[in-house]
């Protein structure tokens, strides 16, 4: 019957939920765009929440966190986190000191995704799978023969969104030529949303303007279900670089099923059916007949249950 406290740490706000024998009995947002005693504050927070709903933190199995940052899995140390501004922050010992376990689980936010996912929504069905996720960037992560995959050369958390020169469009932040992050992510599909809407003299114009800069994927929404031709073209064209990554994958690791998380991916089946439509384009008929495409289902809670089940699997189910 494990219990445990998991966050799921981001730039803009930490999601936070308390497990009871795989449930989630309670959860809480933490606003953390004041950085300075983070965990501190935190833990200060979780603390109060667990007293007023009659949670005993003793009880905890264990507690854990993803952390949008590079992580050093041997020691639980966060080597480096821009949005953060952490440089080599000891995220076990701190985490051990503040709530009194010594039982930790520190892990990269998309991995922590990628594993809940997989061992959660997709109840560990597929051996192989590979997690995006659109949203400010492109991230994500890969299970491979049931595991998760860490890497084992540099450390670092996979980054599906830099390499490859999948576009010529745009010069990546990252300084590389033609990732497909500036294209395919949430920022980039918005940025040509509005790049159309301000010439177009169709309903995207009519939308753009009235929000101008402020107009996000949200607001084309109802437009792209009914299939206006501008808007779903523009998708076409932005997520072209990413289908041509996942093509590779695919080819290279004949994975049984991608995922594809972040706030577009609630535009459900039309937006999926997208991706698998330029895929036809570039993936040999024999896989492409053959791979699942789905979208994520855990929501805003994914890394949370992610680092839950993984320390379930790996703190619990080894003692
Ligand atoms: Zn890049």
């Amino acid at each position: 019957m494990p219990k445990a406290f998991t966050i799921d740490l981001g730039a803009t706000s930490a999601k936070c939920a308390f497990f009871d024998n795989d449930k989630v009995i309670k959860t809480f947002v933490y606003d953390t765009t004041e950085k300075k005693d983070l965990l501190d504050n935190i833990s200060k927070e979780t603390f109060r929440v667990a007293d007023e709903n009659g949670i005993n933190m003793q009880e905890l199995d264990f507690v854990g966190i993803a952390v949008c940052g590079i992580v050093d899995n041997e020691t639980g140390t966060v080597l480096y986190s821009t949005n953060l501004g952490w440089k080599n922050y000891p995220t076990r010992t701190e985490l051990e000191r503040l709530f009194n376990n010594k039982n930790i689980v520190v892990l990269n936010d998309a991995k922590a995704a990628t594993y809940g996912e997989w061992s959660v929504s997709l109840n560990r069905e597929p051996d192989s799978m590979a997690l995006f996720t659109i949203g400010t960037g492109v991230g994500g992560g890969a299970i491979f023969n049931r595991k998760l995959v860490f890497g084992d050369n540099t450390g670092l958390p996979s980054e599906p969104g830099h390499g490859g020169g999948f576009q010529t469009e745009y010069q990546c932040d990252c300084g590389l030529i033609g990732c497909l992050e500036p294209v395919s992510s949430a920022t980039g599909i918005e940025r040509k949303l509005r790049a159309v809407g301000a010439n177009s003299v169709g309903p995207l114009g009519q939308i753009y303007a009235v929000k101008k800069n402020d107009l996000h994927i949200i607001d084309v929404a109802e437009l792209f279900i009914q299939g206006d031709e501008e808007v779903v073209n523009v998708f076409r064209e932005n997520l072209e670089p990413l289908a041509k990554c996942i093509s590779v994958l695919i080819h290279f690791f004949d994975l049984s099923m991608v995922v594809i998380g972040g706030g577009p991916s609630n535009l459900g089946i039309p937006f999926l059916n997208i991706i698998k439509e330029i895929l036809k384009k570039y993936v040999l008929v024999e896989f492409y007949e053959k791979i699942k495409l789905s979208s994520s289902e855990l929501g805003n809670l994914v890394g949370a249950w992610g680092v839950y089940q993984y320390g379930v699997d790996n703190i619990i189910n080894k003692k």
